[in-house]
């Protein structure tokens, strides 16, 4: 989550660190800081709240080549400036900023206290500042050496010294960290973001590994306390200067993006083959042949990709015949997962920095299962650690809700559905005929967005209600579960979702006119029996808003409101059905006032687990 970004150079480190800051400050955070070596003091300028507010504390005449900078998603310890990173060593040699969790701070900290160490803060993160001052006199990097064998949990850290003003240590375990490395100058970050703009070449670190940079050398160290060789990579990196164009916000942004993102995930239509009826995904590293020999699919992700996950499951059962099972991987680690030869796990992650997803993954793999990734953020851990996988291209998604990456995650589930599907069960005409559908995708897509003023009324519905349910069956259910998801995270609207058979087991009881409903009801397998059931909740005097793809006098008598998205193919219907649902989530926060793009208590990637 956050960010941490580490410079050593010829310039400036104050405003090249702020720079970085900004560049990760989309992923959303509650404080931020700075330690930087001032006049052979380290110094340390931090503030909660927004970087501007930082920026409002730094002096402009402030100084240094080398500094350390953070910002915050706390997880130990309220949202104060104490509790801001760098922390400090009790003295003043050492500085640190925290990405992570350290699991046994408490009992580290019971015992530092009673060598009579004071503490300053409440973070689990300060411990370690602690640790590397009281090994100090072996020198820096044995000192940190030291410290980070008493750590357990997650940690990308990075260490600034008084004594040492021409070095920075950093060190990984489960939080994402990258070398930067310039001409004259090293950069050190949670995100090669961070450094966008200054250099394009890139080590990526792994678990285990420390590093230490001083202006124009890095040398990396493993576990086994080795000096290792690393590839340095020349990234892509999209430029940090992200715009919002015309677009208020980023999210309606993201979600216009959507026919040219889900354009991309079919590369462009390099990724169908229109005469064979099926789709080609190079990086999954699995030849045609291997899937023959998969009997189960089971997908890990959390929050919006878990969604994305389950719309995965039907489209998967439905044109391959295999039985999809999809997991939240935060349960997934704790539960002894059973991992079977002929099981394909699948990795579902936007930012591929996912902490949960990535703890399901190495357990997985540590039971032996092959494990495939499907992620947005190229080079990112999900991406290096998996046996293959698909990027699915969705392009930077800066707005904490997701819209695009979810389409784009659907779309790849789809392309990887038509190829194993046309292994098995799927005839070349239905292949064709599918291939068509996703084909005019982008096109449909676009005809809704020009008519999201009909959305702007709907939206008027919920604003003034604190509560609301999103119902749906089959497909749809899947699609209510992600629109009400985006409900909550940009509105603060409480919504549930529940299928619309399950009803009348028990959520009927909250239907009055204060309780309002969405329906996603479409033609096809489901239509009927949803229908029966707005027609139960309107007889209670419910309120109905209707997501549909079908206009017929019945359905339009019985709704409040109506919206209706163009036919197409039912398995492919979700990614039509969704883009309405959005932009009623961000039509109803934009009434509400909401801080949309980066709502409260909210990070883009979820580093920490
Ligand atoms: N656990 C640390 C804290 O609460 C670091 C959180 C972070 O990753 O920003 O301060």
């Amino acid at each position: 989550m956050c960010g941490i970004v580490g410079y050593l150079g010829n310039k400036n480190a104050v405003p090249v660190l702020m720079q970085g800051l900004k560049q990760l400050e989309y992923r959303g955070y509650d404080s931020s800081g700075i330690g930087i070596i001032h006049r052979k003091k380290l110094k340390i300028v931090k503030e909660k709240g927004k970087l501007d507010q930082l920026e409002r504390k730094l002096s402009n005449n402030l100084s240094a080549q080398a500094g350390i900078a953070h910002t915050r998603w706390a997880t130990h310890g309220g949202v104060t400036t104490e509790n801001a990173h760098p922390h400090v060593g009790p003295g003043g040699k050492v500085i640190i900023v925290h990405n992570g969790i350290i699991d046994n701070y408490s009992t580290l900290k019971e015992n530092l206290k009673k060598e009579g160490r004071v503490f300053l803060s409440d973070t689990d993160s300060e411990v370690v500042a602690h640790l590397v001052e009281k090994y100090i006199d072996l020198g820096p990097e044995q000192a940190v050496s030291k410290a980070l064998s008493f750590l357990n949990g997650t940690y990308g850290l990075l260490f600034l010294f008084r004594d040492h003003p021409q070095l920075i240590i950093a060190a990984r375990n489960g939080s994402p960290l990258v070398i930067g490395i310039g001409k004259d100058e090293m950069f050190v970050a949670s995100d090669a973001m961070a450094f966008a703009g200054y250099t394009q070449n890139a080590i990526f670190v792994d678990d285990g590994e420390m590093v230490v940079l001083s202006q124009n050398e890095y040398r990396i160290i493993n576990r086994q306390n080795n000096v290792i060789d690393k590839n340095i990579e020349e990234l892509t990196i999209e430029s940090g200067r992200h715009s919002k164009e015309n677009y208020a916000h980023y999210l309606l942004k993201e979600i216009h993006e959507q026919p040219e993102s889900v354009f991309r995930a079919m590369g462009r239509g390099g990724r169908l083959l229109p005469d064979f009826g099926t789709s080609l995904l190079g990086g999954l590293n699995m030849e045609k042949r291997d899937f023959f020999d998969i009997r189960k699919i089971h997908i890990l992700a959390m929050g919006t990709a878990l969604y994305a996950g389950e719309l995965g499951k039907f489209i998967l059962e439905s044109l391959t015949r295999i039985p999809v099972e999809v997991s939240d991987a935060s349960e997934l680690c704790g539960t002894n997962p059973i991992v079977e030869k002929n099981t394909l796990f699948i990795a579902l992650s936007q930012s591929g920095e996912t902490r949960d997803t990535i703890g399901a993954i190495q357990e997985i793999q540590q039971k032996g299962g092959r494990v495939l990734g499907i992620v947005n953020s190229v080079g990112s851990t999900v991406a290096r650690m998996t046996e293959g996988g698909v990027y699915i291209h969705a392009g930077s998604e800066i707005s904490v809700a997701s819209t695009k990456a979810f389409s784009n995650q659907v779309t790849i589930l789809s392309l990887l559905a038509l190829m194993i599907g046309r292994t098995r069960d799927i005839s070349l005409s239905r292949g064709k005929e599918l291939v068509e559908e996703l084909k005019n995708l982008p096109g449909k897509i676009q005809s809704i967005l020009d008519r999201e003023d009909e959305i702007k009324i709907m939206a008027k519905r919920l604003k003034g209600h604190s509560s609301v349910l999103y119902l749906g069956r089959g497909i749809n259910h899947a699609i209510a579960k992600e629109s009400a998801l985006k409900l909550k995270e940009i509105s603060y609207i409480h919504a549930e979702a529940y299928s619309a058979g399950s009803l009348k087991h028990g959520p009927l009881a909250l239907i009055c006119e204060e309780m309002p409903s969405v329906f996603i009801c479409t033609s096809g397998d489901y239509q009927e029996k949803t229908v029966s059931n707005i027609q139960e909740v309107k007889a209670r005097g419910g309120k109905v808003l209707v997501i549909s793809n079908y206009a017929d006098d019945n359905l339009k008598a019985l709704a409040d409101e109506i919206f209706i998205v163009p036919q197409s193919d039912e398995l492919l219907s979700p990614l039509l059905t969704v883009v309405p649902c959005q932009l009623l989530a961000y039509y109803t926060a934009l009434a509400l006032g909401r801080d949309i793009d980066q709502p409260r208590n909210l990070a883009k990637s979820v580093t920490v687990e």
